[in-house]
């Protein structure tokens, strides 16, 4: 009633026949009110999820409609972006439904057993809106297998007429990224922070923060955008050899190649070698700025304990390595810690070591990923930035 999409197994009183699975159903509340319409699914714990609160058919002219619907919510708050999530399944009210625009590449991901059924529907629409030169699929998601999905042996399949897998170059804030649909994370790649690399560019400017790390950098999103600004020297620092390859040819097509140096390590073990040889009394070699993004430390409520020991770590290590008055960006993309239990984290460390944060900024996902407040699921990414307060 307040907008959820999915209905779980456990909530459901009446069937009042058999449906087939992807078949649309009518689900209503126990006064048999209408509620709405959705796909039904048996071998999924979520046995409906609602896509219309009037009863409508999941034609190619809904899909159509849908995408038209999200493509204007994005061109009011995001005007000038070329690459954005056009559709961000809950939020758009499309659940199991993913795609992301790469330029004029379509690259979707589908979730659901009854998204997955209205395959053709989707592509036809899509084609539709924006005539794509090509539309690509990432079928590497862990979630089709809950819904008794087939997961095909080649992570990327291509819906166009060209076999070769495409790569494109995307623009975000005037910074050019290669995106490699086969070996990119997710659809390719994160645009769920492309108004916080703006953001936090700007304050790196008014901060006059000079030397600044990037820890799990993958290709480069904050590094780029950071070592753009004149006289910066950045650090990048990620775990996978293939982002940062792909980082540095990032770096040298936007001509930073010179002001950025990159490293494969894990950040846990960096940050502890680097503490060692970063003395408390040797600021020259500490960072004006230090971003801290890393991957979802956990996937369910049953892991949040060891994921916040995992983020107080990065952070109690990561803040001696920043200079007085110096700059922390701070971002967690789990949607099991929210705002507060996050910032607690922060400060907790930051008070283990004797230290004092004043917040400078708040930031959350960009609104190409819509929140609904009544959904949960759909608020994810959340992040702070931070001034060292001299002792
Ligand atoms: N900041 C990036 C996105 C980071 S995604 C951007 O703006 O695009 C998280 C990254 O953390 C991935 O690239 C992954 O390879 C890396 N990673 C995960 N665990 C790591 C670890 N322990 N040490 C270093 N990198 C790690």
């Amino acid at each position: 009633m307040a907008g959820h999409p999915w209905v779980y197994q456990g909530a459901i009183q009446n069937v009042t026949h058999e449906p087939k699975d992807g078949e649309i159903v009518q689900v209503r509340d126990h006064r048999r009110r209408f509620l709405g319409i959705g796909l039904y699914n048996s071998k999924s714990k979520i046995r409906v999820r609602v896509l219309s609160r009037t009863r409508q058919d999941f034609d190619t002219d809904f899909f159509y409609r849908r995408f038209k619907a999200a493509h204007a919510f994005r061109q009011k708050l995001m005007p000038g972006a070329t690459s954005y999530r056009l559709v961000s399944a809950e939020g758009d009210e499309l659940s199991g439904l993913i795609v992301d625009k790469y330029n004029d590449i379509c690259s979707i991901q589908i979730s659901s057993l009854g998204m997955e059924q209205r395959k053709p529907q989707i592509i036809e629409a899509l084609k539709k809106l924006y005539a794509p030169s090509a539309i690509v699929e990432r079928t590497d998601i862990a979630s089709r297998k809950a819904e008794g999905l087939e997961t095909p042996e080649s992570a990327l399949t291509i819906h166009s007429d060209s076999e070769v897998a495409p790569k494109t170059t995307i623009n975000l804030n005037d910074i050019e990224f290669e995106v490699d649909f086969k070996t990119g994370h997710k659809t390719g790649f994160y645009l769920d922070q492309q108004v916080n690399y703006r953001l936090a560019t700007d304050l790196v400017e008014r901060w006059d923060a000079k030397r600044i790390l990037d820890c799990f950098s993958y290709q480069g999103g904050f590094a780029l955008h950071l070592a753009n600004l004149p006289n910066r020297s950045v650090l990048a620092i990620d775990q996978s050899e293939e982002a940062i390859a792909q980082a540095k040819r990032n770096a040298e097509a936007n001509q930073v190649g010179n002001q950025c140096e990159f490293k494969v390590a894990n950040v846990f073990d960096w940050l502890k070698e680097a503490q060692k040889s970063t003395r408390a009394d040797s600021p020259e070699n500490k960072f004006d700025a230090i971003v801290l993004d890393p991957p979802s430390f956990t996937r369910n409520r049953a892991s949040v304990r060891d994921a916040l020991r995992g983020y107080k770590e990065i952070h109690l290590r990561a803040l001696r390595l920043l200079k007085e008055r110096g700059l922390l960006f701070s971002y967690c993309c789990s949607h099991h810690v929210d705002q507060d239990i996050f910032e607690e984290v922060i400060a907790t460390a930051a008070y283990d070591n004797r230290q004092c944060l004043r917040r400078v900024a708040v930031f959350h996902q960009a609104p190409d990923h819509p929140i609904i407040p009544t959904v949960p699921e759909t608020e994810y990414l959340k992040g702070f930035a931070y001034e060292l307060l001299p002792r």
